[in-house]
């Protein structure tokens, strides 16, 4: 993709495009923003502009270097990013294939722990980055969610970023530059990526024919989507309707009425979900949580406004019996739970821990509504 048709991150761009003109690259650039903003269609678009025969920065998209970067396939262009270690490199082959396809888009292994290797270092950037560049100019390798690295593998590039090789310059991606040693961070230029508007969201997800969305269900999965064009296109795969419906029963507590049901429905959130999913569905709890919020505040004026508008019914109930504090803990709770299932806790703990939590908030909310009935 040509770095004109990226569509939200002009500051980012512009900032590359003057170090570019200045002759002023930096090796290293660590490129930083939420997941699904841009980051790696940038970095490749970059990568792909570096090379193009045409000059300038921009990727012509129709010589043949900017058409073997459309493709992932040109030689001096290398993409890493986290895999459970037993992928195999027939499947590695497959997930770029796929790529090349669709599009970059975050990988969900399942329950499976995705890193960085030092291996894969070792062999996609150590032993290529001392080569010449084979067509050139110049050699890019992009770490994506380079967070992900172990310590080894951190390490490792570090030796790389100390001593740039020439003609190389090494991205890194992440949403979570603190998960990233200073010692890393410190030998690479920051370039942070901005949250998209919905607007915008709205333009990328029909700028792309491959991600099969009109006007109707893109304007849907970008109110869905918080800043992230990325989140967008997940949304819209898993299904937005069957999805909220699914939890809004979770938030009224129709499959969870004892403490067994609601062990059950948590392990099987855990066991049936993959940890982006988990996290999709815990973003959502806390979206329903926003409209109990909104209707207390608004009354009648937000159902406009609300995301689960099929079931204003059980939200004004809510509204009308929870405490907006009480409310507000839940919403900080379910965050917190997202976090902890990004750092790989224990999903069932989790899942049971806010379940359980919701169950007692609903269950204080009715003997309070009780007692004021009976006064
Ligand atoms: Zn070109």
């Amino acid at each position: 993709m040509s770095l004109d048709r990226i569509k939200g991150q002009e500051k980012a761009i512009s900032l590359l495009r003057a170090a570019y003109e200045a002759d002023r690259l930096s090796h290293a650039y660590l490129f930083l923003g939420a997941d699904g903003v841009g980051k790696e269609t940038t970095a490749l678009a970059f990568a792909g502009a570096l090379n193009c025969e045409q000059g300038g920065l921009t990727g012509c998209g129709e010589c043949a270097a900017c058409k073997m970067a459309a493709g992932l396939s040109h030689p001096d262009i290398h993409l890493i990013f986290p895999t459970p270690t037993t992928l195999k490199p027939a499947e590695r082959s497959e997930l770029i294939a796929g790529y090349a396809r669709d599009g970059f888009r975050e990988q969900d292994f399942g329950r499976k722990t995705a890193i960085v290797s030092v291996e894969t270092i070792l062999t996609e950037v150590v032993a290529k980055a001392n080569q010449r560049p084979y067509i050139g100019p110049w050699k890019v390798f992009i770490i994506a969610d380079a967070d992900t690295m172990t310590t080894e593998a951190a390490n490792t590039l570090l030796k790389t970023l100390e001593e740039p090789p020439e003609s190389t310059v090494i991205v890194l991606t992440t949403s979570r530059p603190n998960a990233l040693p200073s010692t890393v961070v410190s030998r690479t230029q920051r370039i942070q990526f901005a949250g998209l508007s919905r607007s915008t969201i709205e333009e990328v997800l029909l700028s792309d024919a491959r991600l099969g969305f009109d006007e109707k269900t893109a304007g849907k999965a970008a109110s869905l989507a918080q800043g992230s064009a990325g989140r967008a296109v997940r949304t819209d795969k898993q299904g937005p309707a069957v999805d909220l419906s699914r939890v809004a029963d979770l938030m009224v507590g129709r499959r969870t009425k004892d403490v067994s049901s609601l062990v059950n429905e948590a392990t099987a959130l855990a066991f049936r979900l993959g940890r982006s999913e988990q996290q999709r569905l815990l973003e959502l709890m806390m979206m329903w949580y926003r409209d109990v919020l909104k209707l207390s505040e608004m009354g009648d004026a937000a159902t406009p406004h609300l995301l689960y508008s099929e079931h204003v019914a059980d939200l004004s109930r809510q509204a009308n019996a929870m405490d907006v504090e009480a409310v507000g803990r839940l919403v900080d709770k379910l965050d917190d739970a997202r976090r902890a299932i990004e750092r790989y806790s224990n999903a069932t703990i989790v899942f049971t821990s806010v379940l359980l939590d919701m169950a007692i908030a609903r269950k204080e909310a009715a003997t309070k509504r009780g007692t004021r009935n009976a006064t």
